[in-house]
């Protein structure tokens, strides 16, 4: 049997991993689909698809995942949730049933006709990329929350501080907004 996995792992935490080890248990074969994969470069979004695919190799060969039982898929997002199910299917290999931790990818496959498995993200309050990514952002100790290998990748690719600049530049871009509008006397 083949599942779906969907997420964006941004950035890849322990959580999507103990969610994964459950769906390596229950499924001989996993697509990871790696969602809004056109986003990069935002607060909420701040890794390539291509940095989350490697975050994602090096976290499975970590755990001893053999790289022949997943593969990895880009998602770009479309406009149109209606047609998100079969868009899928038509990027991605046949799949039997999915596993997902977003209400609405569980409706949209639900509706397919897909058997989904909603998992709760184990230690939700902390094992999250929204978690992770604030302590980066405020300099706390965010390392204990990722796979090693990932810890290592991201200070390869410089990700904190790319994130702090994000959060400088966003920062800088509401004050510029806020600042009442100077007209130029003449
Ligand atoms: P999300 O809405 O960012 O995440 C939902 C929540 O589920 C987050 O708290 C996330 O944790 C958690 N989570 C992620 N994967 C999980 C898993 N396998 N098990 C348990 N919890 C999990 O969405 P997402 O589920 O990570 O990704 C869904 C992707 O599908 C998004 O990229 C979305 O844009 C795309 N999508 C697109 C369309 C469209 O284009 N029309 C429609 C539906 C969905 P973390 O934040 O810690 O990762």
């Amino acid at each position: 049997m083949r599942g779906l996995f969907v997420g964006r792992f941004q950035p890849v935490h322990n959580g999507h991993l103990k969610a994964l080890e459950y769906v390596f248990e229950e499924v001989k074969e996993v697509i990871i689909g790696i969602g809004s994969a056109q986003v990069s470069h935002t607060l909420k979004n701040p890794f390539t698809t291509s940095e989350r695919m490697e975050m994602l190799i090096r976290a499975l060969d970590e755990k001893g995942i053999p790289r022949g039982k997943y593969f990895l898929v880009a998602l770009p997002d479309i406009n149109f949730n209606s047609i998100w199910a079969p868009y899928v299917e038509a990027i991605v290999p046949k799949f039997d049933i999915v596993f997902t931790g977003n209400s609405l990818v569980a409706q949209l496959f639900r509706e397919r006709g897909y058997k989904v498995i909603v998992q709760p993200m184990f230690r939700k309050d902390i094992l999250s990329a929204t978690e992770i990514r604030r302590r980066m952002i405020e300099g706390e100790p965010w390392e204990e929350l990722v796979p090693k290998s990932v810890v290592e990748y991201i200070k390869e690719i410089k990700g904190v501080e790319r994130i702090k600049m994000l959060a400088t530049d966003l920062e800088k871009n509401e004050k510029e907004l806020q600042a009442p509008l100077r007209i130029p006397e003449f």
